[in-house]
C-alpha cells in the first residue's frame, strides 16, 4: 500500500495529504524566514534551515519542482544597534555577515534558494509603503499620534488562527505600557516604524514622514513580490509564529483578499541543557566555533537532519560524536560496496531498492527517524551478506546507485576527494615498478605515498587509493 504524501499543517494541527497550488501538480512555492544579519547564524538557527533543505529535496525526490525563496532581514532594531555601535553605515555592518551566512549554507550543504531579498531593497521597500498605504485605505491599518503606522488587528476577524489564540485575551485590560500608548489594542503591531533617535541615520521617505518598515511585513512583501499572492509552503521555526507569521497572514490577507499560505511547517528548536538555543541565552555555537572545533560540516548536517522536525533536539558533544560514527560506517559501507561493484560477475537487483523504505518514511510527514532506521537495517543486512559472499556485483551497483539517489536527499556523501597529480604519477610510477617486478622500489614508493597522506591498495582491478586518517 503506498502512503500519500503528507505534511503537518500548524493552521490546522494536523498531518495532511500535500497537493501543490499548481494546476499542473509541479511546482511547489515554498518561503522560508531568513536570518537577522546582526552577528553570525547559530546552529540553533540551521536546524531550521536543515529541516526547510530536507522537505525541500524530499519534494524534488518526488518529482515535484521546487521554487523557494529566503529573505534576508537588513534592517531591524539589533542591526541598527550594531551598526551604531560600531559607528558604520547599516549595509557595512550586516555585509559580513551575510556573507558568513552564504559560506556556513555551502559547509552544511544546504541548497540554496533560488532568491535571497533582502529587505533593504528600494523595490520592495517600495512595496511594502504600497501595502501600508493599501492597508490603510481598506481601514486595517491607522496611523498614530507618533506617525507610526499600527495594523488593527479588530479589522481581521480570523487573526489569533494559526498561533490558536482567542482575540479576546488580547485586548487591552486598562494598563498598556507606556511606549505603546498610542495603539488602539495592545495586540496591534507596527507595519511602520516612525523614525527616532535610536534609528540614527537609517530612514526611508513615507506618506507617513521617515521611518522604517516593521519586521512582519517586510515577510510579506518579499514573498508576495517574488512568489506571488499565493504560496504553498511557508517555514520557519516555531517561533515564528506568533506573532511574526500571524501578523504576516493578516497583512497579506487584507491586502489581496486571497488565502495566503496552503501549508504552514515549523520546526521545534535545537536545545542545549533544556532551554532554547539562542544568541540572547549566549547558549549558542555557531558553524564557525565547530569547525574550529575540529568537526565537519557534514557532522553537524547529520546532526542537525536526524531528528524529526517537530521534536525538540538537545545539542551535545556526544550528539556529534554519535553522527561521526554514523557517518563512518555509511562511508565504509559505500566503500565495501564500491570495491565490490567494480568486480565483473552479475546477479539480480537487491529487492530493498524497489521498496524504497527510506522514500516512503519521508512521505509520512518527513518521518527521517523510521527513514534513517531503514537505512541502518539496509546496511546491517547487506554488510552481512557481502561478509558471507552473498552479495552480486549486480547488485553492489544497484545499492550504490540508490545510495546516491539517497544522498540527493540526505547530502552526506563523502568529501569528493580529488587526487593531487602527483600522487597520480608516484601511483603510476609505482604501477611500472611492480610490472618489473622492482619490489624494492614499488615499497619504497608506496612509503612515499603513505608520507604524504595516502594509503595503496593492489586490488585485482589495479591500484586504489585511499586517505590515510590520522
Ligand atoms: P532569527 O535570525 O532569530 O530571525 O532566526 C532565523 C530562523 O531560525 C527562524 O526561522 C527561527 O525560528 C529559527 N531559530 C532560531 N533559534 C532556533 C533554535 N534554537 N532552534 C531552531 N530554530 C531556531
Ligand atoms: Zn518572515
Amino acid at each position: 500500500m503506498t502512503m500519500p504524501l503528507q505534511f503537518h499543517n500548524t493552521l490546522t494541527r494536523s498531518v495532511e495529504p500535500f497537493a501543490p497550488l499548481d494546476p499542473g501538480g509541479k511546482t511547489v512555492k515554498i518561503y522560508t524566514c531568513g536570518p537577522t544579519v546582526y552577528n553570525h547564524a547559530h546552529i540553533g538557527n540551521f536546524r531550521a534551515y536543515i529541516f526547510e533543505d530536507l522537505l525541500q529535496r524530499h519534494l524534488e525526490y518526488r518529482g515535484f519542482h521546487v521554487e523557494r525563496v529566503m529573505n534576508l532581514t537588513d534592517v531591524d532594531d539589533k542591526t541598527i544597534r550594531g551598526a551604531l555601535e560600531k559607528g558604520v553605515p547599516l549595509a557595512e555592518f550586516t555585509q559580513p555577515f551575510k556573507d558568513s551566512f552564504f559560506e556556513d549554507l555551502r559547509a552544511l550543504r544546504i541548497k540554496p534558494a533560488d532568491s535571497f531579498p533582502c529587505a533593504t531593497d528600494p523595490v520592495h521597500i517600495a512595496r511594502m509603503i504600497d501595502m501600508i498605504g493599501k492597508l490603510i485605505a481598506a481601514g486595517h491599518a491607522y496611523e498614530a499620534e507618533d506617525k507610526s503606522v499600527y495594523f488593527r488587528i479588530a479589522s481581521f476577524p480570523s487573526y489569533g488562527q494559526l498561533a490558536h489564540l482567542n482575540l479576546d485575551e488580547l485586548r487591552p485590560s486598562g494598563r498598556v505600557s507606556s511606549d505603546e500608548y498610542e495603539k488602539e489594542n495592545i495586540g496591534d503591531f507596527a507595519l511602520w516604524k516612525a523614525h527616532d533617535e535610536h534609528d540614527g541615520h537609517v530612514a526611508w521617505d513615507s506618506p507617513w514622514g521617515r521611518g522604517r518598515p516593521g519586521w512582519h511585513i517586510e515577510c510579506s512583501a518579499m514573498a508576495t513580490a517574488l512568489l506571488g499572492d499565493r504560496i504553498d509552503i511557508h517555514c520557519g521555526g516555531v517561533d515564528n509564529i506568533f506573532p511574526h507569521h500571524e501578523a504576516e497572514i493578516a497583512q497579506t490577507e487584507c491586502c489581496t483578499g486571497l488565502k495566503f499560505v496552503n501549508l504552514w511547517m515549523h520546526c521545534a528548536h535545537l536545545m542545549v541543557d533544556g532551554r532554547k538555543m539562542a544568541k540572547s541565552a549566549g547558549n549558542f555555537h555557531t558553524l564557525r566555533d565547530l569547525l574550529a572545533k575540529g568537526w565537519s560540516g557534514r557532522e553537524v548536517r547529520y546532526v542537525l537532519i536526524a531528528a524529526h522536525y517537530r521534536l525538540p533536539l538537545n545539542f551535545t558533544f556526544e550528539g556529534l560524536a554519535g553522527a561521526r560514527s554514523a557517518l563512518q560506517r555509511l562511508d565504509e559501507w559505500g566503500r565495501r560496496l564500491s570495491d565490490l561493484a567494480s568486480t565483473s560477475a552479475s546477479g539480480t537487483p537487491h529487492p530493498a531498492i524497489e521498496e524504497d523504505a527510506f522514500g516512503r518514511a519521508l512521505d509520512d510527514d518527513l518521518n527521517i527517524s523510521a527513514a534513517l532506521g531503514a537505512l541502518f537495517d539496509l546496511v546491517r543486512d547487506t554488510n552481512r551478506a557481502m561478509d558471507a559472499g552473498e552479495l552480486s556485483p549486480d547488485q553492489a551497483r544497484g545499492l550504490l546507485d540508490y545510495w546516491g539517489r539517497i544522498n540527493t536527499i540526505l547530502a552526506l556523501e563523502p568529501e569528493s576527494e580529488t587526487i593531487p597529480g602527483d600522487i597520480t604519477a608516484l601511483v603510476g610510477e609505482r604501477t611500472a615498478a611492480r610490472a618489473a617486478r622492482d619490489w624494492g622500489r614499488s615499497d619504497m614508493l608506496r612509503d612515499e605515498l603513505l608520507a604524504r597522506g595516502w594509503i595503496v591498495k593492489d586490488t585485482k582491478d589495479g591500484a586504489k587509493l585511499t586517505r590515510s586518517v590520522d
